[in-house]
């Protein structure tokens, strides 16, 4: 190719933001010239090119967004060990038409039997369908909520949060939560209600989050909101951290 032709052609390139093709097109000519591709087969591969580069930003970029804390997958997932919860059902909520319909799945059960392993493997399949997740512990979202009081945020902050398909609440139970917390946890459960997707796990029973929270009413509030179109997965048996500490008594 003429080297003051191509440099414009590269100017072009550049100009419209399509750096996968800027970056493919020698080689790509090269390899058009000596397999005598069509125009179009030409033309269509290199667009591809530009589409596959774009689709990988948007998925690093919305994995990061979604902070994860690890990777965990349904596929490394040990049904034969966790029996309480069918991998059809799980596979199931990976078909994401929960997230479509803006439903909420919780995770409910003692430590180690996989709840916050199969939140962040459900989260990893939205990223992956290209939905924005972000991932928090209870505690991190009502730290995160009550700091907000201090300059006013809290209105945006919330929008921030609900800007989100997905929203991963990770631990809710372990620690009480005082009259501002509970009321900040009340209103993302509001105001995702019937317009997003809930992800909440949780090592206490329902009948018991009315002493995680200030008082039985917004509880009951809370609750009353993020149940009405959930998946509920009730996990029982033993810790798989137990488990894998402990490999010789199980067997
Ligand atoms: P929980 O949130 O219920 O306390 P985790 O999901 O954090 O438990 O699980 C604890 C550890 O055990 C994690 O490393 C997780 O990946 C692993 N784990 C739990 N259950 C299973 C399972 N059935 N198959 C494979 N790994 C599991
Ligand atoms: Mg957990």
């Amino acid at each position: 190719m003429d080297a003051t032709r191509f440099e414009e052609l590269c100017q072009g390139l550049r100009r419209l933001k399509l750096r996968r093709i800027r970056e493919v097109l020698e080689d790509y000519n090269r390899l058009a010239v000596t397999q005598q591709l069509s125009y179009l087969d030409f033309l269509a591969g290199l667009v591809q090119e530009e589409v596959a580069a774009r689709d990988e930003t948007q998925h690093t970029k919305r994995l990061k967004a979604a902070r994860l804390p690890c990777h965990k997958t349904i596929e490394d997932f040990d049904f034969q060990f966790q029996t309480s919860v069918s991998r059809q059902t799980v596979l199931e909520l990976a078909r994401l038409r929960f997230i479509e319909n803006h439903e909420n799945c919780v995770l409910v059960g003692p430590p180690g039997v996989g709840k916050t392993h199969l939140a962040i493997a459900l989260g990893l399949k939205a990223v992956e369908a290209g939905y924005r997740v972000y991932f928090t512990t209870v505690q991190d979202l009502v730290d995160d909520l009550y700091a907000t009081l201090a300059d006013n945020s809290f209105r945006s902050r919330l929008r921030t949060l609900l800007a989100n398909d997905v929203i991963i609440c990770d631990e809710l139970g372990y620690l009480p939560m005082d009259a501002t917390a509970s009321n900040h946890l009340f209103q993302v459960v509001a105001q995702a209600y019937e317009r997003r997707s809930l992800i909440v796990t949780s090592n206490r029973p329902f009948q018991e989050w009315g002493s995680v929270f200030a008082s039985t009413s917004i509880a009951t509030a809370t609750l009353d909101r993020l149940l009405h179109h959930v998946h509920i997965l009730n996990l029982q048996g033993d810790s798989y951290r137990l488990k894998e500490r402990m490999p010789i008594e199980r067997v």
